[in-house]
């Protein structure tokens, strides 16, 4: 941290531990975050905030009203955990088996609920309206849009959004900012190949389906190589090959699945379209018979370039020009996105990886754990990004 004021008082940082804690003690998975959704709705009617909940399934909703007039500006933290078996030692271990929150899902609700605390003792610092979204289902796609389906950015409107994830990728006490797009889309596809079974000493009775998705694995590559320009970058990577039952069947039908990431909107439209093509052509060159189905977990994420300058300006506040990364990007993807398609926004990544005290595990690992100074830094940037904006 800078030597600038700080916002949250010792109690306050105790809490906001207190509170991730207690959350990644208790992890629930994509849509079944019940009691976390309880914890966050008590915490907030104790400030007396009323929220509305049970929006986009299990998500919460609040607003702090400012006490001057102005605009409406969304701060988002999901809530899911993963099914991943904790691999850590320590105090605050997840106590459900197999169960964990490994992506720091914990940290983002734990920051917007001492952000709402913060708030709602000072809304003379809000000129307009804060809307607090507590989001499900961030790890498996579908939360953001749930909750923008039951009107997460209407009544009253909203005009920009604004979020941030934990980063094990940046050391604590740096900010990663990215203006334009930052994370990839994610899409999931399926093929199920139907040819004909025979005998594999007689294979001219039969169509193979495993011959087919063997070609089909190679041609798929050729939509990242062949037909994308190679600026624009596109992963294509097949991760899952299922066939047969026996060394001398050749079986009746085979699949594979896999993921596309890309950073590009026209490319990422345009890509079922692709598929489709090279799939069927595959098929039919093997007189076999495909589907395909496609299925957007989400898409770019992709930051407002003016919106990423306040953001940033706010993370020069709190950790120094030094400390600010900029223009990293990477194929992993968020859901905020669907967010930011609707409202101009910024995705902020707060580095929280320690290597002095060994909390190295990249998201996702059974040994993922932040440095929990990174709350504090989370807050104050969200917190005066906020401001900022709402000042603009
Ligand atoms: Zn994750
Ligand atoms: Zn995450």
């Amino acid at each position: 941290m800078t030597t600038l004021t700080r916002t949250f008082s010792e109690a306050d940082l105790r809490e906001l531990v207190e509170v991730r804690r207690d959350l990644h003690m208790h992890p629930e998975i994509a849509f079944a975050e019940v009691r976390t959704s309880k914890l966050v709705a008590d915490r907030l009617k104790a400030i007396g905030i009323t929220p509305r909940t049970g929006v986009g399934k299990t998500g919460v909703l609040a607003m702090i009203e400012g006490t001057r007039p102005g605009r409406t500006v969304l701060l988002r933290a999901d809530m899911d955990a993963l099914p991943i078996h904790e691999e850590n030692e320590v105090p605050y271990r997840s106590q459900s088996a197999g169960k964990m929150h490994a992506c720091g899902h914990d940290c983002h609700t734990s920051i917007l609920l001492g952000l709402a605390k913060h708030l709602a003792q000072h809304r003379d610092e809000i000129a307009g309206r804060v809307k607090l979204c507590f989001q499900p289902a961030e790890e498996i796609g579908g939360g953001a849009n749930g909750m923008i389906a039951d009107g997460a950015l209407d009544d009253p409107k909203v005009d920009a959004a604004f979020g941030l994830h934990v980063w094990q990728d940046l050391d604590l006490g740096k900010v990663l900012i990215t203006p334009g797009p930052f994370m990839a889309a994610v899409d999931e596809f399926t093929v199920t190949v139907t040819g004909k079974g025979a005998h594999a000493a007689q294979p001219q009775m039969g169509r193979d389906p495993v011959l087919c998705l063997a070609h089909l694995v190679t041609a798929l590559q050729s939509i990242a190589s062949r037909e994308t320009d190679p600026l624009k970058e596109v992963v294509v990577s097949v991760t899952q090959f299922h066939a047969g039952s026996a060394f001398n069947i050749i079986p009746e039908t085979a699949w594979i699945n896999g993921t596309c990431r890309m950073f590009d909107t026209e490319i990422w439209e345009e890509m079922p379209e692709r598929f489709e093509r090279v799939v069927q052509g595959v098929a039919d060159a093997y007189g076999c018979k495909a589907t395909l189905d496609f299925n957007r977990h989400n898409r770019p994420t992709v930051n407002d370039p003016a919106m990423t300058r306040l953001a940033r300006a706010a993370a020069v506040e709190v950790v120094g020009e030094a400390n600010i990364v900029d223009g990293g990007r990477t194929m992993g993807g968020e859901d905020f996105s669907s967010f930011l398609h609707k409202v101009p926004g910024c995705f902020i990544a707060i580095g929280s990886r320690n290597t002095a005290k060994n909390l190295v595990y990249g998201h996702h690992h059974p040994k993922f754990d932040v440095d929990e100074a990174c709350l504090e830094i989370g807050a104050e940037v969200l917190l005066r990004t906020m401001r900022r904006y709402l000042a603009s």
